[in-house]
């Protein structure tokens, strides 16, 4: 058994995989399973996509791992690839291994940022303001961005520095920013709080209170970003005219493989044009594994091919196509279906079914959903996440969701 000698942090569901192929998986009993899961979101091309699986072996074979005390040009093609087709603003990358690393490095920049730009009798300022139902990751800094007290249970103290407002509540934000504040940070979509997207007026409107009060616009594109939500960038597919000053990417730009990176802003932050990008000089900041040649040729590849093959444009086009059908089946059970491109989140009507005593709704009816053949995933106790790969077949999809159909309408 897994939690003999593992720690035992994650519920683990009765399966175990064997093999992936685009969006089929298969357990050890030869059991294939529709894959709306994806890694969490993390398989943008599904499972051992040809051009993948290639660029790693060869990379592979030639080096795996360089310090970043030298040259990596793998590493300097990648980042301007980010830069130019996923941003498209200039700034500078740096390349880490997770999300909640990319976003602890994006509070470091706060940080610094406000140590340049200080409060009026020149203390730093040093608070980043999140939201309510965020989730930044479980690391001691981004667990504390996190506004979510269930996973913060028995770590305190917390690192201080952060204040938690309603997502969408751009009065409760204003009124919460202080002479200590030095950003703010969000995601375009909640994705484990609940597929909670921004409103268009919401996020400009945060924008605007960055520039106003000098703050940093910090956006976690962690879930979200390299065409999920049917943009390159989640912050692109709500309102695309916001310029963020920090951006940290995971997940989806591996395509499976561990890499994460965070993105800062060249933009002037003072009268003398300083760019905002060159306060993490040498020796600011650094990871042992960032950005490796194997790490950086894997998503060099996963993000050409997302370029290439226009798959931000298809997965809005596919998360509608979700929408209108699952909503279109008229279901009691279901409430809403949120979320923007392959990003959806399937609203269960509280009290439209039982619920087996200690499960939650969500838990419930993924459960159901794998013993179905269907693998998603909860957000929140009353949100099935439904989170394909982008370049998932037109056919697995119909698959997923009559399989997903089957499951509602036996909700009693
Ligand atoms: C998953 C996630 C994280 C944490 O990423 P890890 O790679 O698990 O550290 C942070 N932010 C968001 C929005 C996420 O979805």
């Amino acid at each position: 058994m897994i939690q003999e000698h593992v720690l035992p942090t994650y519920g683990r569901a009765p399966i175990t995989v064997a093999k992936g192929e685009g969006s089929y998986l298969f357990d050890t009993e030869g059991r294939r399973y529709v894959d709306f899961c994806a890694g969490i979101a993390t398989c943008s091309l599904g499972h051992c996509h040809p051009a993948v699986v290639a660029a790693v072996s060869k990379q592979a074979g030639e080096l795996m791992h360089c310090s970043n005390l030298y040259n990596i040009p793998q590493q300097e093609e990648l980042a301007q690839l980010i830069v130019e087709k996923a941003i498209g603003i200039p700034g500078r990358v740096f390349f880490c291994n997770s999300g909640a690393e990319a976003n602890d490095g994006i509070i470091k920049v706060a940080r610094r940022f406000g140590h340049r730009r200080p409060q009026a009798d020149g203390s730093p300022r040093y608070e980043v303001i999140t939201f309510n139902k965020s989730f930044h990751g479980r690391t001691l800094g981004s667990m504390a961005a996190t506004g979510q007290t269930k996973i913060q249970v028995e770590f305190d103290p917390l690192l201080v520095g952060f204040k938690y407002v309603d997502f969408n509540d751009l009065e409760a934000l204003r009124a919460a920013v202080s002479e200590v504040t030095c950003g703010i940070m969000l995601e375009a979509v909640q994705g484990e709080g609940g597929v909670n997207p921004a409103t268009p007026e919401f996020l400009r409107g945060v924008a605007e209170l960055c520039k106003e009060k000098d703050l940093l616009l910090m956006i976690d594109e962690v879930q979200c970003g390299y065409g999920r939500t049917g943009a390159m960038m989640g912050w692109q597919a709500v309102c695309p005219e916001v310029k963020p000053d920090l951006v940290s990417c995971a997940k989806g730009i591996g395509g499976g493989f561990p890499m994460g990176c965070f993105w800062v802003s060249n933009r002037a932050m003072d009268a003398a044009g300083t760019e905002l990008s060159s306060i993490m000089g040498p020796g600011s900041h650094g990871s042992t594994f960032g950005g490796t040649p194997l790490a950086c040729a894997t998503a060099l590849t996963v993000v050409s091919e997302i370029v290439k093959q226009q798959l931000a444009e298809r997965a809005a086009k596919l998360g509608e196509y979700i929408k209108t059908t699952v909503e279109g089946w008229g279901l009691p059970c279901v409430e809403t279906v949120r979320g923007l491109g392959l990003l959806r989140g399937v609203g269960l009507r509280k009290g439209a079914f039982s619920v087996p005593e200690g499960n939650t709704p969500a838990g419930y009816v993924n459960s159901l959903c794998m013993q179905a053949g269907l693998l998603a995933c909860p957000a929140g106790p009353d949100t099935l996440r439904l989170i394909p790969a982008l370049n998932v077949p037109e056919e697995v999809l119909e698959e997923g969701l009559a399989i997903l159909k089957t499951v509602l309408e036996g909700l009693v």
